[in-house]
């Protein structure tokens, strides 16, 4: 099913996520995937730690959304958004209205999480230009991590997205300290003091505050505290600049709430949301906001949202996102994830005594190994697959974010392996 002559093309012609051409680490042939399983070529089966990246949340291969996707399939796979409307992205867009904080009305759907920051911050633009007033610069944190299009890598940290190859090109924002005091410790003032400080001295400037409500992802899997977020949303209040969430890791129950932002009890006003959206199957994401923030942007000169991809509110991917946030409704992945939380909690925390382990942290469906030197990716990911499990670590961050569905002892063999990953001074860059 998957030759050696295949792997050879693919070493030759095609790129992979943040890969080299002339030097690409190994790729491992995936043929099928059920649950959570990933079945290899040569007949190997692993235990999936990772949700293909936050998205896979009901497990591979589900019936539900299978169906789903099969029955839209009969109906029409595809039309174009402009000027038509279907069934399909209407039921979408009522669930997202009706699950979202309750000043969200207005949904804007597009193609991938990146495209959907990309709009939230030309909406962020143009609502100031309805307002008539040029405002045209971003705040953000440092260590976040938005997506890999301009605008998006532009709110990135500038150390990790590589601003400095950029340079002239990427339009310059701001970017305030990184959280510092974590979900779980006592609250200390000073840590919103830098962005305060930002706020105080560029406010008529900013057109947003763009921010990972709890969660910083891709930049370096760190849980702040909720009251962090609490005084960014006053802040954000007191001088009148537009909060935008970006929720695309963090939505639908991954931190152990439907949504983040429900952690310090705030609501955006620009949220984007993409990966677990459609279960991990075809990728959608949607930029949603208040009618106020709708309405001015209709008033800019444009007269109009200037937005529309060719794919926009594809029809199979909207079918397959209804019966995604369907099973969401009926509630299970509650008790999962609370059930997750724990068993990462009890396995995790022991493997802190490892020289090798700086921290340990659990949030949620999300458990962090960050070790002092970091990883051989080759040699750990040859490791991990030999073992029977797909967990893709990067920099110093070994991490799981399994399917909500796994079952303990699955979940046991992804936690046992880390812990015997780190017995091989090998696996880490000295
Ligand atoms: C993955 C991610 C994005 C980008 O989404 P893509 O679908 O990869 O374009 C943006 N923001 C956050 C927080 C993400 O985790």
């Amino acid at each position: 099913m998957f030759s050696q002559s295949d792997s050879e093309f693919d070493r030759q012609h095609i790129w992979h996520p943040y890969t080299s051409m002339t030097d690409p680490l190994p790729c491992y042939p995936v043929v099928a995937a059920q649950g959570v399983h990933l079945q290899l070529a040569d007949g190997g089966e692993l235990v999936d730690g990772m949700s293909s990246w936050w998205a896979a949340i009901h497990g591979y291969n589900h019936p539900r959304l299978n169906q789903a996707m099969q029955q839209q399939m009969t109906q029409m796979a595809h039309v174009m958004f402009g000027g038509i409307t279907h069934p399909a992205a209407v039921a979408l867009c009522r669930k997202l209205v009706a699950l979202t904080p309750a000043s969200l009305e207005c949904v804007f759907l597009a193609d991938s999480g990146s495209v959907s920051v990309e709009v939230a911050m030309k909406m962020a633009l143009q609502y100031w230009l309805g307002r008539g007033e040029v405002r045209q610069q971003f705040l953000t944190l440092k260590r976040g991590y938005h997506g890999d299009t301009f605008a998006a890598m532009s709110v990135c940290d500038p150390d990790n997205s590589m601003h400095s190859l950029w340079r002239g090109y990427l339009p310059e924002h701001h970017f305030a300290a990184a959280p510092q005091c974590a979900f779980d410790d006592e609250w200390n003032e000073r840590d919103i003091d830098d962005f305060a400080r930002h706020m105080e001295q560029r406010h008529h400037q900013l057109a947003a505050v763009i921010l990972e409500p709890i969660v910083q992802g891709a930049g370096g899997m760190r849980f702040y505290h909720p009251r962090y977020l609490q005084q960014v949303r006053d802040l954000c209040d007191r001088y009148g600049v537009l909060l935008i969430a970006d929720e695309i890791a963090t939505g639908f129950g991954r931190t152990g709430k439907l949504f983040a932002c429900e952690h310090a009890a705030i609501e955006p006003d620009i949220l984007c949301v993409g990966k677990a959206l459609t279960g991990g199957t075809l990728t959608l994401a949607a930029t949603l906001t208040t009618r106020e923030v709708a309405e001015t942007i209709s008033r800019s000169p444009a007269g109009c949202f200037m937005h529309g991809p060719t794919f926009m509110g594809n029809p199979l991917a909207c079918a397959v996102a209804v019966e995604s946030l369907t099973l969401l409704e009926e509630g299970h992945w509650k008790t999962q994830v609370a059930a997750i939380e724990r068993q990462l909690r009890d396995e995790l925390l022991p493997l802190q005594a490892s020289p090798q382990v700086a921290d340990i942290r659990v949030l949620g469906a999300i458990g962090v190994v960050e070790t002092h030197k970091p990883v051989n990716m080759a040699a750990l990911q040859q490791f991990f697959v030999a073992h029977g499990v797909w967990i893709r670590p990067f920099g110093r961050l070994i991490y799981l974010m399994p399917p909500y569905i796994i079952e303990p002892e699955a979940l046991t063999k992804l936690t046992r392996t880390i812990g015997a990953a780190l017995e091989h001074p090998s696996h880490f860059v000295s």
